[in-house]
């Protein structure tokens, strides 16, 4: 691992500890060159389902991407990064975990809001406002009251579309 700083290879790890519930390897590293100190994380590499867009093209799984739609909605809410980092890893893992090798990029829409949904209700409302382009006041209503029931056993978003379907 090449030190950021001075560039050279000789660098040593002095701590290392899982985040992110285990996903996640942080190293703390030292240069034993200048002594500058600095952190990698570890992940392993997943190969990700493509996914469908709504015109029927199909695009690359883009960390990035979801990670600042995520950033957007939580906006001046008390969420930690690592919070939202085990969300995408979440999000990601429930990917792979269906097998398939192209999703309906909805269905990433769906999970990011299942993911705040359980972080911050404020940004729940913010992202579900914007991605499911509510077109009438009754539409926003059902997100709320969805909300306000989430104390009782409420569905998943997922869930509740395989019903409607
Ligand atoms: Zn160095």
């Amino acid at each position: 691992m090449r030190c950021p700083f001075c560039g050279t290879q000789d660098t040593k790890v002095v701590d290392s500890r899982l985040v992110s519930e285990g996903a996640q390897v942080r190293r703390r590293r030292t240069c034993i060159h200048c002594q500058e100190r600095f952190t990698t994380f570890e992940v392993a590499e997943l190969q990700m389902p493509k996914l469908i867009k709504s015109d029927g093209s199909r695009e690359s799984f883009d960390d990035d991407k979801l990670r600042n739609g995520i950033l957007k909605a939580i906006e001046k809410r008390p969420v930690s990064m690592e919070a939202v980092e085990t969300a995408i890893t979440r999000i990601k893992e429930k990917m792979q975990a269906t097998g398939e090798r192209e999703l309906p990029s909805r269905w990433t829409g769906e999970a990011v809001m299942e993911e705040l949904q359980r972080l911050d209700q404020v940004a729940y409302v913010r992202f579900a406002s914007v991605y499911r382009s509510f077109k009438d006041i009754s539409e926003f209503r059902e997100a709320i009251d969805r909300l306000e029931s989430h104390s009782v056993a409420l569905p998943t978003a997922i869930e509740e579309d395989k019903d409607d379907a």
